[in-house]
């Protein structure tokens, strides 16, 4: 059975057909600038190297209608038989993954103005989908429904009843099949239950979040009602005063939308150094830049105020996880964000955290530290078509007994 993972954010379209007995991407892609000139396609058959091309400009829709092509020109006897969407707001409706039908369509519409950013073009994808591919089952997972577990005295604002019960107003929580698929699979290199361990998860990508999870279930996400909260991020400021809002309007008279849009998309890395990519941060500290120096300081002291915000929360800490572009990649981040942190039984190895990346999950902590540090790279894609076939076969994936293939699937333990 070959299952299609879609990922619709605003101008792109991320995209994995999965054999679901294998587990192995068949193909695999990228459609970017969608809606806007220059919209290329980058796609991946398999092992084979990627080949790009130039898309006409269009839609949601004419995008999906391409990579279809495409999919059943190189792959003709790999039919489509059902599709899962990733979908960034589930509100308190959806504390997991469901099959979409009308009335679902009509709850993640309902839930645009908590994410108008995200659900728009979440929805765009799953009605094209529906319409090019009619009678093909397709699935909604949720960015927030792993963080549905989190108790009240962590997803609770203290803020007028009248918004929480009228307006849904409370955290939620974000990039959820991330941080549950590498705490599932921390555990699985650590050979011991999850139900027996307390995870921090760090997903440091573009938009960085940092989760408490304990025995399995989310308990704190470092994101809330909103992506925009937390850590600092490519281009979003993370944790502020709510003050700074009316107080820049009225000095400013910039509306609020317009302020809105500065702490989405012109602030975080990119306000402090100038740069929103991480690599081009580093790359400006190497050459002596003190803007990105400053900024890498920061970045890095807000994840640590995480950790240590979690470690607390948790009662104690058993691993730190750290995966997506920057948690993988950045031996330096890892490194800024773990100083001085052996207080708590975290030790980084320096020899293991420089070592070069091959893609592969590792411990980057001494073996014999009490706490480890693992690297794991995400797959949420996984996920997505893990629980699109649970739920074809009647079966749920929050089931207490519900194990994913990558649970048990592995390489030897993590020293
Ligand atoms: P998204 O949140 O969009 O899925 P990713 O998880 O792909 O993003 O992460 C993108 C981020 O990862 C970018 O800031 C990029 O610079 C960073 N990154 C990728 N490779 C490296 C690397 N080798 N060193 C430092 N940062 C990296």
């Amino acid at each position: 059975m070959n299952i299609l993972a879609l990922n619709c954010g605003s101008s792109s379209l991320k995209y994995q057909l999965i054999d679901r007995t294998t587990s192995t991407p068949l193909a695999s892609g990228l459609v970017e600038r969608i809606g806007l000139d220059g919209t290329s396609l980058k796609h991946r058959v398999g092992d084979a190297p990627a080949t790009r091309r130039a898309l006409a400009k269009g839609d949601h829709a004419a995008a999906i209608a391409q990579v279809l092509d495409l999919l059943a020109t190189d792959l003709p006897d790999r039919p489509v038989a059902a599709v899962g969407h990733r979908v960034v707001h589930g509100g308190r409706r959806f504390a997991r993954s469901v099959v979409i039908d009308a009335e679902v369509l009509a709850a993640i519409e309902e839930l645009i103005p908590l994410a108008p950013l995200h659900n728009p073009p979440n929805l765009a994808g799953i009605v094209a989908a529906q319409a090019l591919m009619p009678g093909v089952p397709q699935i909604a997972v949720f960015d927030t429904a792993f963080h549905q577990t989190m108790p009240h005295e962590a997803y609770t604002y203290a803020v007028p009843q009248r918004w929480v019960e009228d307006l849904d107003v409370r955290s939620y929580g974000f990039h959820g099949t991330s941080h549950l698929y590498v705490s599932r699979r921390a555990a699985s290199l650590l050979q011991r239950p999850v139900t027996a361990l307390r995870l921090i998860t760090c997903h440091v990508g573009n938009g960085v979040s940092v989760s408490a999870v304990r025995h399995g279930h989310s308990i704190d996400n470092s994101m809330g009602l909103t992506p925009l909260e937390g850590a600092i991020m490519g281009t979003r400021a993370g944790d502020l005063d709510a003050g700074l809002i009316p107080y820049v309007q009225s000095r400013t008279q910039e509306p609020y939308e317009r302020i809105f849009a500065a702490l989405n998309k012109e602030s975080g890395m990119l306000a402090l150094s100038g740069e929103s990519d991480l690599r081009d941060v580093e790359e400006g500290h190497m050459r002596g830049d003190a803007r990105c120096t400053e900024a890498l300081k920061a970045y890095a002291y807000r994840l640590k105020k995480y950790i240590g915000a979690y470690a607390a929360a948790l009662g104690g800490v058993d691993a730190v996880v750290f995966t997506a572009g920057v948690g993988e990649n950045s031996a330096l981040v890892r490194e800024l964000v773990l100083a001085d942190m052996e207080y708590l039984g975290l030790h980084l190895d320096p020899d293991l955290n420089r070592a070069t990346w091959n893609g592969v999950e590792r411990a980057v902590s001494p073996p014999d530290s009490p706490v480890r540090v693992l690297v794991i790279p995400t797959n949420e894609e996984l996920v997505i078509v893990e629980d699109t076939v649970a739920l074809l076969e009647g079966r749920s994936p929050t089931d207490p007994a519900f194990r994913y293939s990558f649970e048990s699937a592995g390489q030897a333990a993590i020293r």
